[in-house]
């Protein structure tokens, strides 16, 4: 029996949408590039994401900072010292592992765990059997250098989130956007860490996509006044991270996730990075289990004051009624694109057996459906007339032409109408046209809905009109 994951691996690469990278020389270990119809998926999540957060919002500002940065940068941020993860070697086939992919745990990797697990229990190599080294810190920090002489000062590192140039940015957007607190910054951009054992498809990668939103807020006790969607001014960190934790778990279901596939989890004090006052994860529940999607971390002063201190920044802010100076406040969520992309792409998947489409050639068979939302279904409309003749072509052409300028259309007129629907079930297309000899008479399209597959007949002048009225 095929895994779930299996499948989506196999569809994903038969029909475009991701697949290892650099597969022609071998590919390269856990890189993994997105074709026509995974770029689509992503640019969508992505859209859909800046849209929420940052342009229907009169409190949050994007960016978009460059991928290196001053290496001080990540001396203040604590990674350089901190950013580890337990590893440990096999002495006889020289694989390497990840701790807890070794001993599985949940909960956080305290030195006691490490002990009680490793030291005194000593496990052996998952993989031949063979004795492990004991356990090392490794930093997940990935190292270049500038310029053409590679020595120590030289030396910089691939961010591993976005989120630091935000706060090193911090002082200078929120005077040139004129912005007060709380207000926010949002971006979207690369990151990169070394992990020990990236797997799980695009769960867990190198090279990844990040979509962070910095809010700042003054530590103060204030109230909280609702001013309506977008305008609550005011609020205590506490309350905003209650705010913002309800506010990205809506932007899941929103886009059609299950409701019984999400779940918060709030991190344990002991599992707390240094700085955090409080963390909760949007988990999803992946075939392998449930696992972070996004975290909502309260941050409290650390990040600002660290780079006041590292920088001689003062990056302090006055409150304009008490006059009295201090360092706001973080309240952060951080997803990434890629691994909900796997969640959207999992949660979209579903099998019926035996079909649904009724032509004798494709009956009978399992057919597959991505029932993806409308925003994020990477293909809106196909065009299908029924015979490839010109007199029909012509016609669609032009029909798939005038609806490409709104949305993204794919024409197909090779194969049986029922293997066509079938292909464009399979990756999600919310709306099928037929053009077909009656269409020559009464200038009138057959429109299928992928999920009804109830079947509405639309005049070719009225066919914009009437999709405008589906996306809206
Ligand atoms: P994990 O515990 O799974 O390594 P994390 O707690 O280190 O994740 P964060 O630092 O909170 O992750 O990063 C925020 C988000 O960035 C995660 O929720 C995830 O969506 C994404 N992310 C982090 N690391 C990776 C990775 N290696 N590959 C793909 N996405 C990642």
């Amino acid at each position: 029996m095929t895994s779930q994951m299996e499948k989506i691996v196999s569809l994903a690469k038969r029909r475009g949408f991701v697949f290892p990278s650099s597969e022609i020389y071998g590919r390269l270990e856990s890189c993994y590039d997105y074709g026509p119809l995974g770029v689509e998926l992503k640019n969508n999540i992505k859209s859909a994401w800046w849209k929420a957060m940052v342009q229907s919002r009169e409190d949050v500002v994007g960016q978009d900072a460059s991928i290196l940065m001053h290496p001080k940068i990540w001396e203040a941020s604590g990674h350089v010292e901190g950013f580890t993860d337990p590893l440990v070697d096999c002495k006889s086939c020289k694989k390497r592992f990840r701790a807890d992919h070794i001993v599985k745990t949940d909960g956080p990797m305290t030195p006691q765990w490490m002990k009680k697990n490793f030291e005194d229990k000593k496990p052996k190599c998952p993989e031949c059997g063979g004795e492990l080294t004991p356990i090392r810190k490794f930093n997940l920090m990935l190292k270049t250098h500038l310029g053409p002489v590679e020595d120590e000062g030289t030396t910089v590192y691939m961010r591993p989130e976005t989120a630091q140039a935000i706060y090193v940015d911090f002082d200078i957007i929120m005077k040139s956007s004129r912005k007060r607190l709380p207000f926010g910054i949002a971006q979207i951009g690369k990151a990169f860490r070394n992990e020990i054992t990236p797997g799980d498809f695009i769960f867990r990668t190198r090279e990844f996509e990040q979509m962070e939103m910095q809010w700042f807020v003054k530590p103060s006790p204030q109230t909280l006044s609702q001013e309506g969607e977008g305008r609550v001014r005011g609020g205590t960190p506490e309350e905003w991270f209650e705010y913002w934790k309800k506010k990205r778990m809506q932007w899941y279901l929103d886009l059609g996730i299950k409701k019984e596939r999400l779940r918060f989890r709030e991190q344990e004090k002991d599992e707390l990075a240094h700085y955090a006052k409080k963390a909760v994860d949007i988990e999803y529940n992946f075939p392998f289990g449930w696992k972070e999607i996004e975290g909502i971390h309260n941050r409290g002063n650390w990040d600002l004051s660290r780079h006041s201190e590292y920088s001689g920044k003062d990056l302090s802010v006055m409150d304009e009624e008490t006059k009295e100076k201090y360092i706001p406040w973080v309240i952060e969520t951080s997803a990434g694109a890629d691994r909900t992309a796997l969640a959207f792409l999992l949660d979209a998947y579903e099998e019926i057996a035996g079909g649904r489409t009724t032509t004798t050639e494709s009956a009978k068979e399992a057919e597959t459906v991505l029932r993806f939302s409308k925003t994020l279904a990477p293909v809106k409309i196909a065009v299908l007339p029924l015979s490839k003749k010109e007199e029909l072509s012509s016609v669609a052409k032009n029909i798939a032409n005038d609806l490409r300028k709104h949305w993204t259309v794919d024409y197909d007129e090779t194969a049986s109408i029922g293997r066509r629907y079938r292909r464009q079930d399979e990756i999600g297309t919310l709306f099928a046209v037929t053009i077909d000899f009656e269409t020559l008479e009464d200038k009138k399209v057959t429109v299928r809905d992928r999920d009804t597959m109830k079947q509405d007949r639309v005049a070719i002048s009225e066919l914009e009109k009437y999709f405008s009225n589906k996306f809206k």
